[in-house]
């Protein structure tokens, strides 16, 4: 099964972005005054999970412990470069001006980051003709075809897990605990390029403390409830700022 594309250079991956970033690349990309946010999600966690289930591993490598109330949650914790429209590296003629330092999720592009995912073309942003036979191949029976791009994507996917020991400090450097449910959205803690530097720089000198209590944010009513019987903390929150949402807001009618 082969998979063959070629960039066309429309751009679009270079708008509107929520790049993922290693613990390296999102002080290289705050360093340039370009923010990027902590984005979190959870998962109850009452073991350690199948081991022969993929996306279970993946889970469990690239999250640390938490407790939310009584409930053991595995915490995911993103450093995310979000632009709306285009990326501030992006020159006129849609080509990257950063291009020798771009974070490695550019250059991955548009393979898929997890390893437990297929890419899918038809999700993807490029336009049509960026497929199709007689262009290079770019993924052989799921693996990536070319060599240079393949060891991109294995060092994205190694720092996701180097990284977590430091992530785990982050929240208790930045006081930030609201996690939201895996599935229902992120929650987010924004913050100016130079104070989250400062805070990376902290838990990577080993400040900060994973061991502190969490709270649930989440837009829906129903998961208010759930987690409220469950003696969780839990907010009701609207989608915006604080909260990137799935789905829409359902409150209590
Ligand atoms: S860093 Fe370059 S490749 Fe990455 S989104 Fe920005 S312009 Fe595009
Ligand atoms: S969306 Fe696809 S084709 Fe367009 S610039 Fe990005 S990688 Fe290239």
């Amino acid at each position: 099964m082969k998979i063959a594309f070629d960039c066309t250079q429309c751009g679009r991956c270079c708008h509107d972005l929520r790049l993922t970033l290693s613990v390296a690349e999102a002080r290289v990309w705050a360093s340039r005054g370009h923010r990027v946010d902590v984005l979190t999600e959870g998962w109850p966690w009452p073991d350690n999970g199948d081991p022969d289930d993929p996306v279970m591993q993946w889970r469990r490598v690239t999250s640390f412990d938490a407790r939310v109330g009584d409930v053991p949650f595995r915490i995911n914790l993103r450093l995310v470069a979000r632009h709306e429209g285009a990326c501030p590296h992006l020159l006129p003629d849609m080509r990257c001006g950063n291009y020798a330092a771009r974070p490695r999720i550019c250059r991955i592009y548009p393979l898929e980051s997890r390893p437990f995912e297929a890419m899918v073309p038809e999700r993807r942003l490029c336009p049509p003709e960026a497929w199709g036979d007689g262009l290079p191949v770019l993924e052989r029976d799921g693996l990536a075809a070319n060599e240079d791009t393949a060891a991109v994507l294995e060092a994205h996917r190694a720092a996701m897990v180097a990284d977590v020991a430091v992530k785990a400090r982050l929240p208790s450097v930045l006081g930030f605990f609201d996690v939201a449910m895996a599935g229902e959205g992120l929650a987010v803690c924004e913050m100016a390029p130079g104070a989250l530097i400062e805070a990376l720089e902290a838990a990577e000198a080993g400040l900060g403390d994973g061991s502190q209590d969490w709270s649930i944010v989440t837009n829906r009513e129903t998961t208010r409830a759930m987690l409220t019987d469950l003696d969780c903390p839990v907010r009701l929150v609207a989608a915006g700022a604080g909260f990137m949402a799935s789905f829409a807001d359902v409150v209590a009618g």
